[in-house]
């Protein structure tokens, strides 16, 4: 087992989750969500159609590639960036702020791209990665949920090797054996985390 993360003191309350592809950052999230509405978890715009069941505003704002330039062209994301060589997905800016300001931590579940223009942005952010138990268990995940055709699951396990080796990057890693336990562990660092 991994030790417990530890928070450390001095960190801002902005947290950023991230981890491969499938490796159930968005179940994490929600069951967040669910549990601790206090937190503010970004939602995201991106490029990308919406899958069969997702909600524009309440899963991403869903926008085309001229107003994901017009968003660039007017500073309203924090950072962005194409993911899986594909579709573009970014943070927008003032929601975060704005949710910061009032003393409310903020969650981000983006790439690693993402992770590190957010580390550069604000250095005293926290940096979570989402581990799975192994590697047959994060492509069992993938083929299990059905929403990829074979080419694009391959896409994102070719990022999730990526994504993976840079893990050393990251202030804690979770290994997310069950979610409503990955999940506590990240709302024990959300809340420990305080200017
Ligand atoms: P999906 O298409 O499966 O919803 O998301 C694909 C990937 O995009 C995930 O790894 C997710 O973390 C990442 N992602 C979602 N929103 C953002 C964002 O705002 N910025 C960045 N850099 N990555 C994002």
């Amino acid at each position: 087992r991994m030790p417990e993360p530890q928070a450390r003191p001095g960190r801002s309350r902005l947290i950023v989750l991230a981890g491969p592809t499938a490796v159930g950052k968005g179940t994490v999230a929600a069951h967040i969500r669910e549990h601790h509405p206090e937190l503010l978890i970004s939602v995201s715009a991106t490029t990308r159609a919406p899958r069969p069941g997702e909600v524009d505003g309440q899963h991403y704002y869903f926008v085309d590639d001229a107003e994901f330039d017009r968003l660039i062209a007017d500073g309203e994301l924090l950072e962005y960036a194409v993911v899986h060589n594909r579709h573009r997905y970014g943070t927008p800016r003032k929601p975060i702020e704005r949710a910061l300001a009032e003393g409310r931590a903020v969650l981000l579940e983006i790439d690693l791209q993402g992770a590190r223009q957010v580390r550069a942005a604000d250095p005293s952010a926290t940096l979570v990665f989402l581990l799975p138990p192994s590697w047959d268990e994060l492509t069992a995940r993938l083929v299990g949920r059905g929403t990829e055709d074979e080419e694009e699951r391959a896409r994102r396990l070719r990022t999730a090797r990526t994504e993976l080796a840079a893990q050393n990057e990251f202030d804690f890693r979770i290994v997310n054996e069950s979610v409503a336990e990955a999940a506590r562990q990240v709302v024990d660092l959300v809340q420990a985390s305080a200017r």
